[in-house]
């Protein structure tokens, strides 16, 4: 048995005994008593009784052996500024920031949510929310204030920490702005908003008794010590929304103990990278892969992490491989679509820069295809790693985990369970498992490991709902994923079980999608799809029924139409969520019990045949779907 195979099979067989030794990776202010307590499946408890605390695990414990060395790197294209902080200016900027949330009386158990760009200021509240005890929510700068809205009123905040604005591609965002119309939108808004004012945005709004200046706050506490919150193992430390199948995200709640073991477990065996060495990761905190691996990850692995507000390819497309070897990096973390994008650049920008000390790039977030991972580890010269993970579970499910064994890459594949995992491949039929080579969906026999999400914020029932309930006879976690496995046990991820979708890595629902749109005035009903895309993997396409027919009564009028319904999609969800295009049809294909059918219309817009139609109510429908493609393309 090869070694990997070994340390993951123990991690199993031998839970207790394998995650009582991870747990030591991490610092306890108090022994935990239990390794796990599972006497409520499908909810797991880690470490019981173990007090911790993220933000000493991350910044405070490194003080004596690495005060000096580098923590965080910030470099921003955008603005041409570049900020270094050591882990002891790391250190007095997060009790700078603490003293400041705390005084607006946030103590243990309230939420922050925090709508950032990526500015240090950015890491600090996140850093001092966890000091503090305080559940942080942070939100995606590209999710518009409805996003933002729904999700205000489902964590209710006591407070709110914004920025005047951020840059993208050279253009500002308007944060403060889009925080205001959230606030009017919000049916339990935050008393407080602090803003951190970058001088971009020189006309912002200011609310006289609710905004604050984080400049000035900070003046009266530059010397203020606030002491860690010791937390129970199991006491939630940050929640943050994903999209499923319905029009309302999910609060993916995280606990303390176990996010800080899986997350130091990973950055040693899977990651590779050791105290001292540079990570860059290339997300966004507003995401998960940014919050575990540009945050909290590194840090508590005692590593300078690089915080990059830009572009891949601004100024040119060399920058980020300039970065990695300006700063040494050793541990890189990016998207499949950034590898697309870089793909279509010319790759002399790969070979001006010595990436020699660059241990592995990792890519996660969608799935990665064969010629793109081959293209990027012949082109970059060093080990490619695609993994698979989710939101849900904060650390990878499936990916090599080089710090155990240097198993061979397998384009395309993101090769075995991680540790922690016990993965399975069901046939959706009779739920038994999948053989080699045969399509299942991908599982896990709960508890899961520690670090994955412990419930969905303010609603057990729907956790228990939405993820353990995909097979009658059996407990598991469903990931929405089909797989496959081939004879050698690599794993390959298929797409989607459910109507989610991926766009450039992004985890939208096309529920969600569809709301936005039906929120033109004119929009009778529509049905939304994920199709394929050469760089984004997918995007959504729109298919709208219209009120009144009158307002796209021309090909300009419909152009028109298409474009408002657009605009209206950007101001709703946010641009990220933008249809490519809007067909509007008078019938929608749906089954005789009012189903949309949404694989149909996917399969049309792919090319493929559209399957089964023997429940369809209108065979005219698909005709339709069909006639507006056709003209779209001539
Ligand atoms: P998110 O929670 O937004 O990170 O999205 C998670 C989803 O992205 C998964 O359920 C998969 O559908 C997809 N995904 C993430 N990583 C991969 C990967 N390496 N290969 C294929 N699909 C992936």
């Amino acid at each position: 048995m090869g070694a990997y195979q070994d340390f993951h099979k123990r991690s199993i067989d031998k839970r207790d005994e394998f995650w009582a030794e991870q747990a030591r990776l991490i610092d306890w202010h108090q022994p935990f008593e239990r390794v796990l307590d599972y006497s409520r499946p499908p909810f797991a408890k880690w470490f019981v009784g173990g007090l911790t605390n993220l933000c000493h695990n991350a910044v405070d414990r490194h003080l004596a052996e690495r005060g000096e060395q580098k923590a965080l790197i910030y470099i921003s294209t955008e603005t041409g500024q570049s900020r270094t902080y050591t882990y002891r200016e790391l250190h007095a900027e997060v009790n700078r920031c603490a003293a400041v949330i705390m005084a607006q009386g946030v103590a243990k158990g309230d939420r922050v949510l925090i709508y950032m760009p990526m500015i240090p200021e950015a890491v600090f509240a996140m850093l001092a929310c966890a000091r503090l005890g305080a559940i942080h929510s942070v939100v995606f700068g590209g999710f518009a204030s409805h996003s933002l809205a729904s999700r205000i009123d489902d964590a209710r905040p006591k407070l709110m920490i914004t920025a005047d604005a951020g840059m993208r591609g050279g253009k500002a965002i308007a944060y403060k702005h889009l925080v205001d119309e959230a606030i009017r939108l919000a049916q339990h808004p935050p008393h407080a908003v602090i803003i951190v004012n970058r001088g971009i945005d020189k006309d912002f709004a200011t609310v006289a008794g609710r905004d604050l200046d984080y400049a000035e706050l900070r003046a009266q506490h530059m010397d203020t010590q606030v002491p860690v919150t010791w937390l129970e193992s199991s006491e939630p430390s940050y929640i943050l929304y994903t999209s499923g199948t319905t029009g309302r995200p999910k609060g993916v709640q995280r606990d303390t103990g176990g996010h800080a073991v899986a997350l130091a477990a990973s950055m040693k065996h899977i990651y590779c990278g050791h105290p001292g060495e540079t990570m860059f990761t290339t997300s966004d905190i507003g995401w998960v892969v940014g919050h575990s691996y540009i945050v909290y990850g590194p840090l508590i692995r005692g590593m300078a992490s690089i915080l990059y507000e830009g572009l891949p390819i601004r100024p040119d497309a060399g920058i980020w491989w300039k970065i990695v070897a300006e700063n040494k990096v050793t541990v890189m973390f990016s998207s499949p679509t950034a590898a697309r994008v870089l793909k279509k650049q010319d790759p002399a920008y790969l070979r001006k820069y010595d990436l020699s000390l660059l241990r592995h790039l990792f890519l996660a977030g969608e799935p990665l295809d064969e010629p793109t991972h081959r293209w990027m580890a012949e082109s970059l010269g060093r080990p490619v790693i695609d993994h698979y993970w989710q939101t849900e579970t904060g650390w990878p499910i499936l990916t090599s985990a080089p710090g155990v064994e240097q198993t061979p890459v397998k384009y395309g594949s993101p090769s075995f369970p991680a540790f922690g995992y016990d993965l399975r491949l069901l046939r959706e039929t009779d739920a038994a498992e999948a053989g080699p080579n045969e399509k299942g969906v991908v599982a896990i026999v709960p508890p899961l490991p520690p670090g994955c999400m412990t419930t969905v914020w303010g609603d057990d029932e729907r956790f228990v709902e939405t993820y353990f309930t995909s097979f009658r006879d059996k407990l598991v976690y469903t990931t929405f994923d089909w797989g496959i496995r081939d004879a050698e046990g690599y794993h390959f991820i298929l797409g989607r079980t459910d109507d989610v979708i991926n766009v450039a890595g992004h985890r939208l629902g096309t529920r969600e999608i569809e709301e936005a749109v039906q929120a033109h005035p004119n929009i009778a009903e529509v049905a939304v799809v994920g199709v394929a895309d050469q760089l984004k993997g997918q995007m959504p396409l729109a298919f709208a029924v219209v009120k009144d027919a009158a307002r796209i009564a021309t090909p300009e009028l419909r152009r028109e139409h298409e474009k408002e319904v657009m605009e209206t999609v950007d101001k709703q969800l946010g641009a990220i969520a933008r249809p490519a295009h809007v067909h509007f049809v008078t019938l929608l294909p749906k089954t005789r019990s009012g189903k949309l059918l949404r694989r149909s219309i996917q399969a049309l817009a792919e090319g493929r045949d559209p399957g089964d139609l023997t429940t369809i109510e209108d065979p005219a429908a698909l005709d339709q779907i069909r006639a507006a493609l056709a003209a779209a393309s001539a």
